[in-house]
């Protein structure tokens, strides 16, 4: 223990001297499912110090038992490991609230949720309307402290949600251009309806949108004034990212991989992982024009926008391999440095630039 705090210590302080930072992961466990529970399920995860996960038990029957049974005991350290009893509020304000006061100061923010299907991602992001989430409670704070802080009160929220399906980039509110909001009302119903418009899963009935990457990006605009007492223009911008079930990533590797569909989906989760690593390596070149969902995150991941990765996780020892597989996968983004996002969007750029620019990307990613 003595040495792992060591050694987190020294990172922190190459961090300082390279001004590099890392970006945040953490890691939510959701709720046994009825399903689950009537299944048999045990709970195969243990959190420890808010931050260690154990993957401790292992199912007992043929060559997985052998396979499991080496992998018992795995353990994992975390930003913050948040147990099924977390609330929405308390993940947005662990998770989120910090990148959301950088955004009003004008630096990019972007927060990915990972994990197989059903294991919480849309409840984490988009929530319900009595648990309401990360995307919910995000604009909604951007609006309280707009309020608060604008010089003339005269704030926008300039809203695009979109899906990447199947390497094809829709939009799930409104075509072409981003919604502008003044007031933080009917934000929930308008992000539901726009969930309702992701693609379903054509052979499994139950399963919507499991390969369907939902992407909302919310430009924050207002007026403030400087240290000179001239009004200046303030822009941030906060990319909240429902990515496509995990478990399809995996079928690559297996004869499963059959349609074009499938492999689609990869590429975009798989391209998306390719940038990791090349963030993770330092490579000067990141290949974000492999898939569309890296194209339209170019300037949301890595860089010196503020990054957080919340993986998604079921307790169930049923879900033993795609909670491993998820682990891994967030254990390899903490890896990842970015440059100290202490530098705010240069120039102070007009939100209609970069609406043009986001609409013109949107037209070309549509059109290829
Ligand atoms: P995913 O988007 O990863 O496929 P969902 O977010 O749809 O998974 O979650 C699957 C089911 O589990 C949903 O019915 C959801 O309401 C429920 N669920 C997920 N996370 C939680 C949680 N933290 N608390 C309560 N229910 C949850
Ligand atoms: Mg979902």
């Amino acid at each position: 223990k003595d040495a792992q705090d060591q050694m987190e210590e020294a990172n922190q302080d190459s961090n300082k001297v390279n001004n590099s930072s890392r970006i945040l992961v953490f890691v939510r466990l959701r709720p046994m499912a009825k399903k689950e529970k009537e299944a048999g399920s045990r709970c195969c995860i243990r959190i420890v110090n808010r931050k260690d996960i154990y993957l401790t038990e292992f199912a007992s029957s043929g060559n997985d038992y052998l396979r499991l049974k080496r992998l018992r005991g795995r353990h994992f350290t975390f930003d913050a490991a948040f147990p099924d009893s977390t609330t929405q509020q308390e993940v947005y304000s662990k998770t989120t609230a910090e990148l959301v006061e950088g955004v009003l100061q004008g630096r990019n923010g972007s927060v990915f949720c990972y994990g197989a299907t059903g294991a919480g991602k849309t409840y984490t992001m988009l929530g319900t309307v009595e648990n309401p989430g990360v995307m919910v409670l995000a604009i909604k704070d951007l609006f309280t402290m707009m309020r608060q802080r604008s010089y003339d009160g005269n704030h926008a929220v300039h809203l695009s949600y979109l899906e990447v399906y199947n390497e094809t980039v829709r939009d799930l509110l409104s075509p072409g251009r981003p919604l502008v909001l003044r007031e933080d009302k009917q934000v929930m119903s308008l992000l539901q309806q726009g969930n309702q418009n992701r693609t379903t899963e054509p052979t499994r009935v139950n399963e919507t949108s499991s390969r369907s990457h939902a992407i909302l990006q919310v430009v924050a605009e207002y007026q403030v004034r400087d240290s000179a007492m001239s009004v200046v223009n303030q822009v941030g911008k906060l990319s909240l990212i429902d990515l496509a079930g995990s478990e399809r990533a995996l079928a690559t590797d297996q004869r499963t991989l059959r349609s074009i569909e499938g492999a689609n989906i990869n590429r975009s989760l798989l391209a998306l992982s390719s940038c990791i690593n090349a963030l993770v390596e330092g490579k000067k070149h990141i290949p974000y024009r492999n898939s569309k969902l890296t194209q339209l995150l170019k300037d949301s991941l890595g860089g010196t926008c503020n990054t957080v990765m919340i993986a998604n996780v079921s307790p169930s020892n049923l879900s033993f391999g795609e909670t491993q597989n998820t682990l891994h996968w967030a254990d390899r983004a903490k890896q990842i440095r970015t440059k100290q996002a202490c530098e705010v969007n240069e120039e102070r750029l007009q939100v209609p630039v970069l609406d043009l620019d986001q609409s013109k990307l949107l037209l070309e990613l549509q059109k290829e």
